[in-house]
């Protein structure tokens, strides 16, 4: 497969997928000689095509390796140290990234005490449950990109189509997010481990912010106090920083970590 992403400035960049050199392990060329990716090219396209004035060119692998497991006592794993995948979906940076969120403040709150070294223990379940999700789509995605087949050209046409669906969209923009509890939860439909919205919020006196993702950037647990509700048990029992905020988008009280989930 090649594939051709304009820069929009005239420059390209282009994507040469050997899909059957790789399932035989075949070995890419020198990062710094275009003559291996022209003689790719030629071979993917069966055309006598030459590339004209190269700025960078790199190689990669399409490696498929997840840890065991991402806590050991005083280490824990995060991004590709923990999860390789095919760039199919282009989920590494993005999954890597939510691991960070995940586990910043977990470790902040472990440092700070540690009754909570728990928390890590639920880092390493969570983010590798996410991980597991990420590399069962980007391998699907790649064997769906892959097969060499006629029939497999045939279903890409037709997934394409699919795909272009506004509910298929929304579907799969939600799974390639690649975060726990894809999709966000809104209105009364609160699922524990869920995005959360960025919900206006009433300013008050002692919490001048407008919307929840403003909220979340103090790095506490937010507390979503409806203006006529009670609020979540579990802020009282809260032993990390928590920030009660007021808002009219839900009915009920809730409360979101920092990095963005419903608790
Ligand atoms: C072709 C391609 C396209 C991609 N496209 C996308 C995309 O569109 N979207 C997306 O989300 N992801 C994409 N990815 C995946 C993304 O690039 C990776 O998931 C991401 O860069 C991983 O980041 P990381 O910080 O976990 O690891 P790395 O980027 O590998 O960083 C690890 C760092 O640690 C350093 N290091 C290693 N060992 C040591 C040591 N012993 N001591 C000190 N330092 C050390 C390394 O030098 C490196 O700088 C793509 C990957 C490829 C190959």
């Amino acid at each position: 497969m090649v594939l051709l992403l304009p820069f929009g400035d005239g420059r390209w960049r282009l994507v040469l997928y050997p899909y059957r050199q790789l399932a035989t392990g075949g070995t890419p060329g020198a990062a710094d000689d275009t003559g291996p990716a022209e003689e790719l090219l030629r071979r993917i396209t069966g055309r006598d095509l030459a590339l004209g004035e190269v700025e960078w060119i790199s190689h990669y692998r399409c490696e498929h390796r997840h840890a065991a497991r991402y806590r050991h006592h005083r280490v824990v794993l995060a991004g590709d140290a923990a999860h390789v995948h095919p760039p199919t979906g282009g989920q590494g940076l993005n999954t890597g990234i939510a691991d960070a969120m995940s586990l910043g403040w977990r470790l902040a709150a472990a440092v700070a005490d540690p009754a909570h070294d728990r928390l890590l223990d639920a880092y390493a379940e969570e983010r590798r449950r996410a991980a597991c999700r990420v590399m069962r789509l980007t391998g699907a995605m790649l064997r769906f990109n892959a097969t060499p087949a006629l029939w497999g050209h045939a279903l890409r046409v037709a997934g394409l189509g699919v795909a272009r669906l506004p509910p298929v969209r929304r579907r799969l923009a939600a799974a390639l997010a690649g975060l726990p509890g894809s999709g966000a939860s809104t209105g009364a439909r609160v699922r524990s481990g869920a995005r959360a919205p960025d919900v206006p919020l009433l300013p008050t006196p002692r919490s001048p912010h407008r919307r929840l993702f403003e909220a979340l950037r103090t790095g506490h647990h937010v507390h979503l106090l409806p203006v006529c509700g009670t609020p979540d048990p579990r802020a009282a029992t809260s032993a990390l920083p928590l920030l009660t905020v007021r808002t009219d988008a839900y009915r009920q009280a809730h409360v979101v970590r920092p990095d963005g989930h419903f608790l």
